[in-house]
C-alpha cells in the first residue's frame, strides 16, 4: 500500500484498495482513502459471516471479556485516537478528546451484556409447560457512518452489536477514515477474533453494496436526511433491519425568565462548539417576548470574540470546516439568509485569523475557514430557517411567547434535539410533555443522552423503530424468540389440536 493511502480492515488485516478508487483526506499527513469496489465489501462480508457461527456461540460472559479488554485498549490510546480526529476533521482537540469519551461509555455499557440479554421466564404457564424468552443475534451488520464523529457514531453501534454476539461491516466516512482502522487494531490486540469486525471505506459503491448483499442481515445508518432516507428505503425492500438517523435543526427556546448570562454561554457553545457541524448543534434560537433586547447584544459580542484556530491549539474554541465543499455549502446559505431578508448581525464569510476580532494571528490562507455567523428575524419560511445548514450559522426567529415557541418547533419537519432555558418549573415540565423531538434539555443546550439511555431523534431526524445504543440497541441487535417447552411422564395423552392455555 503506498504510505499515503488509506485502506480497509477485512478479516483481522489491513489491506490496499483494489478497486483502484480513491478519495481525498483532507489532512497534511495523510493523502488519499481506497474506496471499495462491491467484491472488496463482499469479502469483508464473506469473512464476518464466517467468523458469526463461533463468535454467537461464544458466551456473553466471555465476549464481555474482550470488551473489558478492548477498553483498556481504548483508554490507553484515547489521545491517539483524538488527534487522529482533530487531523482528518479539524475539531479541537479537546472537543475529540470529549467525542472519544462518548465513544467509550457505550464500550462500558457493552461490557454489561450478559446482564443485557437475560431473557424472561414463566413457569408453569400452561400445565406441565414453562415459556421464556430469549434474544438471539442477526449475523453479519452493517455500520455507515458520518464524517462528524469518526469514533463516537461507529461506538454507538459496534461495540453492542458486536458484544450481542454479532459480526460487524462497518464502512465510516471517506472525509476521516483513519479513526476506525486503529479502533480495529485495538479491537484485535484486545482479543478479539478476526472478522468479528471488520472496516470498508468507500462511498455510495460501498453502501450499496451492503444494502444489496444478502449477508447483510442489519444496517445502521447515521447521516443526513436524504440518504437514511435512501438508506430504509431500499434495506426494508430488501428485508433488512434498518435504523437510519438522519439530519436536524435543533432549535433553543428562551423564556423571558431565563438567565442571560448563562444562556448566552450555552448558545455560543452549542451553536459554534465543532463549528456547527453536529447534528445536535443547535442552529435557531427562539427569543421569546423581551429576552431577544438583552439577549441578542451578548449574543453578537461573543460570536465575534470567538477564538477560531488550528484544532491542535488549545486555545482554540472552533477549528475549521472540513472540506471546501463544505465551506462552499455554508458560505451560499449566508448569501442565501441575505437575499431571503433576515437580518445578518456577524457575517464569518472571509473570516480572516489575522484581522479577526479574536486577534489570534491564525494563518488561515491555506484552509477551509468561516467565522461565527448570526441571523436576526428569520422567519420559518426561509430556507435558512426550514434546512440544515450544518456549518456555525445561528439563526434567531423571535416569537411572542410560549404556545408560538412550541407551535414553531413542532411545525418543523426535524425533530432530532430540542432545549429550552427557563427558570420555571412548570414551563419546563410543559416543555418535556408538548415538544415533538427525540431528546430534549431543560437548561440543557445539547442533551445528548448517555450510553444507556439510547439516542435518536424524531420525524425526518430518524427513520426505522428504535433508537442507537441502551436498550433500544440491544433489541436492534437482536431477535426475540419464544421457547415453550414440556418434559411429559411417560403417559401419552395423544395428540392436542388446541391451543395451550393456562387453565
Ligand atoms: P452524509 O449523509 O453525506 O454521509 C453519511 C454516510 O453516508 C457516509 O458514510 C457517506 O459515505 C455515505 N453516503 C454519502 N452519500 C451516499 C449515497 N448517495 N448513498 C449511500 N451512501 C452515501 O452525511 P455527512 O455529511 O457525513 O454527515 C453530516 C450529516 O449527518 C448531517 O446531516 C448530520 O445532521 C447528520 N448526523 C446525524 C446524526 C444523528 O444522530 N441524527 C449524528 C451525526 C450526524
Amino acid at each position: 500500500m503506498a504510505s499515503t493511502e488509506i485502506g480497509h480492515y477485512i478479516n483481522g488485516r489491513t489491506v490496499s484498495g483494489a478497486s483502484g478508487n480513491t478519495g481525498a483526506v483532507t489532512n497534511p499527513a495523510t493523502g488519499a482513502v481506497a474506496l471499495a469496489s462491491a467484491g472488496e465489501v463482499d469479502a469483508a462480508v464473506q469473512a464476518a459471516a464466517a467468523a458469526f457461527p463461533a463468535w454467537s456461540d461464544t458466551p456473553p460472559l466471555r465476549r464481555a471479556r474482550v470488551l473489558f479488554k478492548f477498553l483498556e485498549r481504548l483508554n490507553e490510546h484515547r489521545d491517539e485516537l483524538a488527534h487522529l480526529i482533530t487531523a482528518e476533521h479539524g475539531k479541537v482537540f479537546t472537543n475529540a478528546q470529549g467525542e472519544v469519551s462518548r465513544g467509550i461509555d457505550v464500550v462500558e455499557f457493552a461490557c454489561g451484556i450478559p446482564q443485557l440479554l437475560k431473557g424472561d421466564y414463566t413457569e408453569q404457564v400452561s400445565t406441565g409447560i414453562d415459556n421464556w424468552t430469549l434474544r438471539q443475534p442477526l449475523g453479519v451488520v452493517a455500520g455507515v457512518t458520518p464524517f462528524n464523529f469518526p469514533v463516537m457514531v461507529p461506538c454507538w453501534m459496534f461495540p453492542v452489536a458486536i458484544a450481542c454476539g454479532n459480526t460487524f461491516v462497518l464502512k465510516p466516512s471517506p472525509l476521516d477514515p483513519s479513526p476506525s482502522l486503529r479502533i480495529a487494531e485495538l479491537f484485535k490486540q484486545a482479543g478479539l477474533p478476526d472478522g468479528v469486525f471488520n472496516v470498508v471505506q468507500g462511498d455510495k459503491v460501498a453502501v450499496d453494496a451492503l444494502l444489496e448483499h444478502p449477508q447483510v442481515a442489519a444496517v445502521s445508518f447515521v447521516g443526513s436526511t436524504p440518504i437514511a432516507n435512501h438508506i430504509y428505503e431500499t434495506g426494508a425492500r430488501r428485508g433488512k433491519r434498518i435504523q437510519a438517523l438522519g439530519g436536524a435543526k435543533n432549535h433553543l427556546v428562551v423564556m423571558p425568565d431565563a438567565d442571560i448570562t448563562r444562556t448566552v454561554d450555552a448558545l455560543i457553545g452549542a451553536a459554534y462548539g465543532s463549528a456547527g457541524e453536529r447534528c445536535m448543534a443547535i442552529s435557531v434560537a427562539v427569543l421569546v417576548g423581551d429576552v431577544a433586547d438583552r439577549l441578542i447584544p451578548e449574543l453578537v459580542a461573543r460570536a465575534k470574540a470567538l477564538k477560531i484556530l488550528d484544532g491542535e491549539d488549545l486555545a482554540a474554541e472552533m477549528g475549521p470546516i472540513v472540506t471546501r465543499a463544505g465551506q462552499e455549502r455554508i458560505n451560499s446559505y449566508i448569501a442565501l439568509g441575505v437575499a431571503e431578508g433576515a437580518q445578518l448581525l456577524v457575517d464569518g464569510r472571509n473570516f480572516d485569523g489575522r484581522t479577526a476580532g479574536a486577534g489570534t494571528g491564525t494563518d488561515t490562507s491555506g484552509g477551509f475557514w468561516l467565522g461565527a455567523t448570526l441571523f436576526d428575524r428569520v422567519t420559518p419560511e426561509m430556507r435558512i430557517y426550514r434546512e440544515e445548514i450544518f456549518g456555525p450559522v445561528l439563526a434567531v426567529v423571535r416569537v411572542k411567547n410560549f404556545a408560538e415557541a412550541i407551535e414553531l418547533v413542532n411545525a418543523h419537519e426535524f425533530g432530532n434535539g430540542v432545549s429550552c432555558f427557563t427558570s420555571d418549573g412548570h414551563v419546563a415540565r410543559e416543555f418535556g410533555r408538548r415538544i415533538q423531538a427525540g431528546m430534549v434539555g431543560i437548561n440543557v443546550p445539547i442533551p445528548v443522552p448517555m450510553a444507556w439511555h439510547g439516542f435518536g431523534g424524531w420525524k425526518r431526524s430518524l427513520f426505522g423503530d428504535t433508537h442507537a445504543y441502551g436498550e433500544e440497541g440491544v433489541r436492534f441487535y437482536t431477535k426475540q424468540k419464544s421457547i415453550m417447552q414440556r418434559w411429559p411422564e411417560n403417559i401419552s395423552k395423544g395428540a392436542e389440536f388446541a391451543m395451550p392455555t393456562a387453565d
